[in-house]
């Protein structure tokens, strides 16, 4: 099996999600080859096959020459599947390429199933095991779903150009909105998850997180609902943090919440149903209702 993996390269930088790419490719027990539209100067630890095109001629952000690269390095290949990052390059090149080859395109895989791939459905409460029906596909995998693998080495360079006009002008990168808190920076972190019930609640996180000298976090639900502001979401589609202790009070542990902050030193997760799916990354899981256990821990914190 092959698979032909698409790396991400941004403002003059390669991106280290690509060694996702090969956590994947690992998994799947894959050859690999490689391409990135990128430049020399920036090359991926990795020794195999690198079709290289320059993002000084064919632009970092050009869906109809980048294609037209992809439909090369296939023909060139041969691979089985084609993958891509599920992020705002590979979402919006992946159809692209699926549709050009005429073959099935499964989205935001997040884990391998039997013989299949498994992506998430009703709003992630749910996996769906799915596969190519025939032979070839394109596929995106999920931020932080697969292991990044860095094998070393130094690219067999094969090298790729296209030329063409383009349905789309790349006019620039705009930085986002500067945020009320930087959770990247943060050594500690509490963060509220639907369990705390409702809006009135969070002021209970909030003083858990001040007792600590650490700043609040929240899962998805709790801004969808307006209870806190979106800086504070850690995920996936948040922030993702790397403090040295991260406390989730009725965080059920979905995939797309562990993506943003698995990389913390010391987890406490605290949750009443002991077999939350967060128990197996926490470090330690307190099996309590929250609405008991986080004021009395706060009380003690505070008499300290
Ligand atoms: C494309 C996409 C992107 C996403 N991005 C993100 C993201 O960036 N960040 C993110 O967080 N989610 C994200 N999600 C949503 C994610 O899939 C989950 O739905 C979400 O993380 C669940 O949040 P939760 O754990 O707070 O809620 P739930 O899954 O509802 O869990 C609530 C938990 O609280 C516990 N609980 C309830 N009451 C109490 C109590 N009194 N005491 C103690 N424990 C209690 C329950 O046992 C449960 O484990 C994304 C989803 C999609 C599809």
């Amino acid at each position: 099996m092959k698979t032909l993996l698409i790396g991400e390269y941004r403002e003059g930088k390669l991106l280290d999600s690509t060694y996702e790419l090969l956590g994947f490719a690992g998994q799947l027990g894959a050859e690999t080859a490689m391409l990135l539209v990128g430049s020399e100067t920036q090359l991926p630890s990795y020794g195999g096959t690198l079709y290289l095109a320059d993002a000084a001629s064919c632009g970092e952000y050009n869906p109809d020459l980048h294609k037209k690269l992809i439909l090369d390095a296939v023909q060139k290949e041969n691979p089985d599947y084609i993958v891509f990052l599920h992020s705002s390059y590979g979402w919006d090149l992946a159809p692209r390429v699926a549709a050009a080859l005429r073959v099935a395109q499964l989205s935001e895989v997040i884990a391998l199933a039997d013989g299949g791939f498994e992506v998430g459905c009703c709003n992630a409460k749910m996996r769906r095991t799915v596969k190519p029906a025939a032979g070839r596909a394109v596929v995106t995998i999920q931020a932080g779903a697969f292991p990044a693998l860095q094998p070393g080495g130094i690219p067999l360079l094969q090298k790729l150009s296209a030329a063409g006009t383009a349905a789309l002008e790349f006019i620039g990168y705009e930085a986002a909105e500067k945020k009320d808190v930087d959770l990247g920076k943060a050594e500690i972190i509490v963060s509220a998850g639907r369990g705390i019930g409702k809006k009135d609640n969070v002021s209970m996180i909030q003083a858990l997180a001040k007792a600590l000298g650490g700043e609040l976090g929240a899962s998805r639900p709790v801004v969808d609902a307006g209870w806190v502001e979106h800086s504070h979401q850690v995920g996936t589609t948040g922030q993702t943090v790397s403090p040295k202790l991260y406390v989730a009070c009725g965080i059920s542990g979905a995939i797309q919440h562990l993506a943003g902050m698995k990389k913390a030193d010391f987890i406490i997760a605290i949750n009443k149903d002991k077999d939350a799916p967060i128990g197996e990354i926490a470090d330690v899981l307190v099996v309590a209702d929250l609405m008991q256990f986080v004021p009395a821990l706060t009380a003690k914190l505070a008499k300290q």
